[in-house]
């Protein structure tokens, strides 16, 4: 007897390896103690958030006791928080987007969910390179689309624009990126975009309605070396970008993000009102009233991203003196190193057996390569690269 749809049975049944490492991890540190275990599998930041956060709630604690203030609100969110987030996300994009533009969504994840509900119809389809984030196709499947993956150039990690272009049909109706990237950490570079955005122009002179470009951009804020993440509703008007302050701000658990939609897309407004009703009606309504309060105070706070540019640079020490082969991240906080000896979920066994923690390229779209996330404490880091040495040893 199954509990479940066929649909989320089947997604059960074929697990995440992210998930089951995480399980083995806890399993692990049991068993040898927390400090013999190298865990990269989770990119769950482990920086504390910055203290303006905790003065903030300590500021929202004394308003708790008037009428509304963990009342409903707008659909949208907050007004004078969408106005704040908007020259907020308007600095940042160099756009000049209003209030109007921004739907407060309950994270990145949420908001993802929001556009893909508010545009697909069923079967319509959403091009994404690969590799991508595992959920990716989960939030498109939720709302009866198909994810069309393509395979992004190696070793670079670039935008394959041809490619992209090439896989659309005319049941295209999203074409989505995300930069930097989780698992590669590449930056896609301003001319790739403008090929990409130029070709989506081309084809839309060709099609009743338009193609979306939806950017899911959560790290933005962790660019390395002083590397650039360029705008895309600059560079194409039906831009829709959907980030949080999940990653920097270190409040993943308070699941607060938005959308912003590009202020010179034609009949934004029709959009925007889809995207609110979506959020309403999958029941999130908008991001938790306290998260979006709390970002209002801290807008502009971050955590500090010197830290992860070391451990950036303690990671790609162990990986180079151990031999791997790797692209060095531009941003976001992952390596994506080939598997030595190709077969990654094999690879990935013998780093569990030296207690080095990572998730196989394969549950990303690319199999032979490993992940590692590296939103851990340094040390960890340098205490793991005995583990990297003796896994490779005889690949
Ligand atoms: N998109 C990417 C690429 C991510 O890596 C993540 C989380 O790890 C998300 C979206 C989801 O972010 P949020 O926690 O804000 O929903």
């Amino acid at each position: 007897m199954s509990m479940l749809s066929e649909k989320i049975a089947d997604s059960l049944a074929r697990g995440s390896a992210i998930r089951k490492m995480f399980e083995l991890g806890a399993e692990l540190k049991k068993i040898h103690g927390a400090d013999k275990v190298y865990d990269f599998s989770l990119g769950n930041p482990d920086l504390p958030p910055p203290p303006a956060v905790g003065q903030a709630l300590a500021e929202i604690a004394k308003e708790a006791d008037k009428p509304f203030s963990v009342g409903y609100m707008p659909n949208a969110g907050y007004p004078d928080v969408r106005e704040a987030l908007a020259v907020h996300a308007g600095k940042e994009q160099s756009v000049p987007y209003s209030g109007q533009d921004i739907v407060m969504t309950c994270g990145a994840a949420g908001g993802l969910n929001c556009f893909f509900r508010a545009v697909l119809d069923p079967g319509e389809e959403v091009i994404c390179p690969s590799p991508y984030f595992v959920e990716y196709g989960f939030y498109v499947g939720n709302h009866g689309g198909k994810l069309v993956t393509v395979p992004s150039k190696l070793p670079s990690f670039d935008l394959d624009v041809d490619a992209l272009l090439g896989a659309i049909n005319e049941k295209t109706r999203v074409v989505m990126i995300n930069s930097p990237n989780n698992p590669t950490g590449v930056i896609y570079p301003e001319a790739t975009l403008k090929a990409l955005a130029d070709g989506l122009m081309a084809e839309n002179a060709k099609r009743k309605r338009p193609i979306y470009l939806l950017s899911d951009e959560p790290y933005r804020f962790l660019a390395y070396d002083g590397a650039v993440v360029p705008s895309l509703p600059k560079l194409y008007p039906f831009t829709v970008v959907g980030t949080s302050f999940s990653k920097n701000l270190s409040l993943p658990g308070e699941r607060v993000g938005y959308l912003a939609v590009a202020p010179n897309m034609p009949d934004k407004g029709e959009l925007v009102d889809g995207l609110v009703f979506a959020n309403r009606t999958l029941g999130f309504v908008n991001a938790p009233c306290i998260g979006q309060r709390l970002i209002q105070r801290v807008l502009g706070s971050q955590v500090d991203a010197a830290v992860y540019a070391e451990r950036r640079a303690a990671m790609a020490k162990v990986l180079t003196d151990a031999g791997y082969e790797f692209t060095m991240p531009q941003g976001a906080f992952y390596f994506f190193p080939k598997a030595p000896g190709g077969n990654d979920a094999a690879f990935v066994d013998k780093l569990t057996a030296q207690r080095v923690l990572a998730a196989p390229g394969a549950g990303f779209g690319l199999p032979g390569y490993f992940r590692l996330a590296f939103c851990v404490d340094r040390k960890v880091i340098e205490n793991s690269a005995e583990g990297f040495k003796k896994a490779k040893e005889g690949c």
